[in-house]
C-alpha cells in the first residue's frame, strides 16, 4: 500500500490499480481563505479513484467544491445520514456506512469505525453520523481517523483488539496554534492537540504515526509544521520518533 499526503485529512491510498481518496480538500481557497499549501497533487496527476471516503460532514471533510473537481466513476462512502448531502452530484454510487460497517472497493476492504468528534454539518444537533475508517489490503491495514475531539477515545485501544494496523492517520489540530489546543487539554472541546494525539496513536497500537489534519488552513501566524513538530517532540518523549512518519504535503510513503 502507498499512502500519499495531499494536506488536512485528505491522504491517496493506493494498492495495485486501486486508488482512495479520504475526505477530498483540493480546492487552491478554503472558505474564501488562502491554503498554506498546495493540494499536494494536482488533479491531473491523480490516479483514477476506486473510492472516496467521507468522514463526517464538516465543510472541510465533505467539501462539496473538492468533490466537484473529481471524476465521479467511483464509489462514494460516507457516513449515515450524510448521502443526502452528495447524492445529486452524480457519483456511479453513494454507500452510507454505519459503524461497524464495510464495503469492498477494489483491493480495498473499507471499514467504518466509531470516534468521537461533533455530529452535524453546519450545527451540532444535524443527525449527520461522524466515521473513521480503516483501509485494508491483503497486506496492510490503514487507520484515517478524519477528526477527533478531547473527551473519550475507547474505540483507538478496540483497534488495537480488531485489526494489525501498520499506520494510524491521526488529526494534531492544524486549525489554531498548537498552544490554543494546549491549553484545552483534559477539557472537553473540538480538536484535539499533537500530544493527544501521540497518546491515542499509542493506543491503536499501530505501526506508525501519519499526523493529519495540518498544512492547509492557516494557523494565526504560526508556522505551518508547528502542529506536526510537536508530534514529534512527544514521539521523543518516549524514543519512539522512529514511529512518526510525517509525510508534508505531496509526500509519498510506500508502507
Ligand atoms: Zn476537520
Amino acid at each position: 500500500m502507498k499512502c500519499t499526503f495531499l494536506g488536512h485529512s485528505t491522504l491517496l491510498l493506493q494498492s495495485g490499480v486501486d486508488a482512495v481518496l479520504t475526505d477530498p480538500l483540493l480546492t487552491p481557497r478554503i472558505m474564501l481563505k488562502k491554503r498554506a499549501t498546495p493540494p499536494g497533487l494536482a488533479l491531473k496527476d491523480l490516479p483514477r479513484l476506486t473510492a472516496i471516503t467521507i468522514s463526517h460532514a464538516h465543510t472541510d471533510h465533505l467539501h462539496l467544491p473538492s468533490l466537484a473537481l473529481l471524476p465521479r466513476d467511483c464509489l462514494l462512502i460516507v457516513p449515515s445520514g450524510v448521502g443526502r448531502f452528495v447524492r445529486r452530484l452524480g457519483f456511479s454510487e453513494v454507500r452510507e456506512l454505519a459503524w461497524g460497517d464495510s464495503v469492498t472497493a477494489g483491493a480495498f476492504m473499507i471499514t467504518a469505525i466509531p470516534v468521537n468528534h461533533v455530529r452535524g454539518r453546519f450545527f451540532p444537533w444535524q443527525d449527520t453520523g461522524v466515521n473513521s475508517y480503516v483501509l485494508a489490503d491483503a497486506a496492510h491495514a490503514f487507520f484515517a481517523a478524519g477528526d477527533i475531539d478531547f473527551g473519550p477515545s475507547p474505540e483507538m485501544a478496540q483497534l488495537a483488539d480488531r485489526f494489525v494496523l501498520s499506520a494510524a492517520a491521526l488529526p494534531v489540530g492544524g486549525m489554531r496554534e498548537v498552544s490554543y489546543y494546549e491549553r484545552r487539554r483534559g477539557k472537553k472541546g473540538v480538536h484535539i492537540d499533537p500530544r493527544t494525539a501521540w497518546e491515542l496513536f499509542l493506543q491503536t497500537g499501530a505501526r506508525m504515526m501519519v499526523p493529519i489534519h495540518w498544512g492547509v488552513v492557516r494557523m494565526a501566524g504560526t508556522p505551518v509544521r508547528e502542529p506536526v513538530e510537536a508530534v514529534l517532540e512527544a514521539a521523543r518523549a518516549h524514543q519512539m520518533a522512529d514511529r512518526v512518519r510525517v509525510l508534508d504535503p505531496g509526500e509519498a510513503w510506500e508502507l
